[in-house]
């Protein structure tokens, strides 16, 4: 073994080499791991392309299906639903992934076809690509397309994906042809509230909307915040010159003004009045008495407090065990979901009054669409006869499943085919012929249904 500290000569020159043997050593490694990760990334450039040819041309056949074929828009969108699912089974994605992707490869095949050449040569990366596209999808001259494509390519290939996508969008604004009022007026229609999961029991509650909306929104959050912090400081201030030193009943509001700020976002936006409501005359109380429901799936152990674990929303988003507890707890009903103790299998659902054994049962196994990669709540699906009724299939928890619009229709109106096993699983046979497993997860729900509390 050498030792680090023993200088070596350098050959070529004859002089004293300041590193050892085994920092050399070291150093050729490290060399070789920079030139492979370079060639990694030129390799995983070049498959991404072949990966955007491939979706590319599947949209395209997509699209020629849909052509004339079909007597409605419906129909049309139909074909290509089914292959969009057809892929997303096949490589586990979401069909509406697939979908998205196959329309985003078609387009930059057509629209950026240097960026494609550049990522099959492995000079730029597919996320380069992806900013070249989102930041040039405002052009729709293709020779101006094709200018900015050239300036921007020569750029993206020294530069991060960051500092190219700050170019690409500084470029394509300086050669947009639309003026600012015509970009906003279609960008306000895709206005939208989303909630995407944080994980640690958290969710992120995005709102797309109207720039001033949205900072005014911020403003009156913010300024009702320092109000609630002012009164408080006064309150505490008081009662503490009151008290004389004694100690304070007052409760100390210890909120940062971040935290204020989404306690009153989130009181407001459940419980407040919308300032403009279409239904005041038909519906009792109108839009402000609709009320939130979501469905609460809680471990037994759990429920009893022997345990803090398994609690989620929707059998998507965990929960912790408290919030679990404290929602359970003012529930006006609730189901009982008897499990297999091995297996996880849903056995039965008993509630102490009889009301729609069969509906609970199915969101209680199901908890989201069984269309495979599907995470729509089993509260907002139809029920689907696998076995089609009409052909006689029964009208049975073996024969039934939740199913969101989007693949109930897929299913009755493609050759998508589903059949079920005795355990819950649905299997899935595609139009190519290929078989897709949906399981059934393990749960235990409980449903506000109205009803006043068995206990
Ligand atoms: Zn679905």
């Amino acid at each position: 073994m050498r030792l680090p500290d023993v200088g070596g000569r350098c050959e070529t020159h004859g002089m004293s080499n300041p590193l050892s043997d085994v920092d050399i050593d070291e150093e050729a490694q490290l060399a070789s791991i920079v030139d492979g990760l370079r060639e990694s990334e030129e390799s995983i450039a070049a498959m991404e392309a072949q990966k955007t040819a491939q979706l590319a041309t599947a949209m395209r056949i997509a699209l020629r299906r849909m052509e004339g074929k079909h007597p409605t828009q419906r129909a049309r969108e139909m074909e290509l639903r089914s292959i969009a699912a057809e892929i997303g089974a096949a490589v586990r994605w979401s069909d509406r992934v697939a979908q998205q992707r196959m329309a985003d490869a078609l387009d930059l095949v057509e629209r950026f076809p240097a960026t494609v050449d550049a990522l099959a040569a492995g000079r730029i990366t597919a996320r380069h690509a992806a900013v070249i596209q989102d930041a040039g999808c405002v052009l729709p001259d293709a020779t101006e397309r094709a200018a900015f494509e050239r300036v921007v390519l020569e750029w993206a290939e020294c530069e991060t994906v960051a500092r190219t996508r700050d170019y690409a969008q500084g470029l394509a604004e300086q050669m947009n042809p639309e003026s600012i009022t015509e970009r906003f007026e279609r960008a306000d229609k895709g206005r939208k509230v989303s909630v995407t999961e944080l994980g640690d029991g958290m969710v992120k509650v995005e709102a797309i909307v109207a720039a001033a909306l949205g900072h005014g929104i911020h403003d009156r959050l913010t300024q009702q915040a320092r109000a609630i912090r002012q009164v408080a400081a006064e309150e505490t201030r008081e009662h503490g010159e009151q008290e004389d030193g004694a100690d304070s009943a007052v409760v100390v509001d210890t909120r940062t003004l971040d935290q204020t700020r989404a306690d009153l976002f989130c009181d407001m936006l459940l419980t407040g009045q919308p300032a403009i409501d279409p239904t005041a005359d038909a519906l009792p109380g109108g839009l402000g008495a609709i009320r939130a429901s979501i469905q609460v799936t809680v471990p037994a152990l759990t429920a009893a407090g022997s345990d803090d674990r398994g609690a989620s929303i929707d059998g998507k988003s965990p929960i912790d065990a408290d919030t679990a507890r404290c929602l359970m707890a003012g529930a006006p009903g609730w189901d009982r979901v008897l499990t297999h103790p091995v297996t996880g299998t849903v056995l039965a659902v008993d509630r102490y009054r009889a009301g729609n054994q069969m509906e609970r049962f199915l969101a209680a196994r199901d908890v989201h669409c069984r269309f495979p990669g599907c995470r729509m709540p089993a509260r907002l699906c139809d029920h689907d006869h696998n076995f089609d009724w009409a052909l006689g299939g029964q009208t049975d928890v073996c024969n039934l499943a939740c199913l969101c619009k989007r693949h109930h229709t897929l299913k009755t109106e493609t050759e998508w085919v589903a059949s079920q096993s005795p355990d819950g699983s649905i299997h899935w046979t595609s139009p190519l012929g290929r078989g897709y497993t949906d399981r059934v997860p393990p749960r235990v729900t409980f449903v506000p249904d109205g009803d006043p509390p068995p206990f």
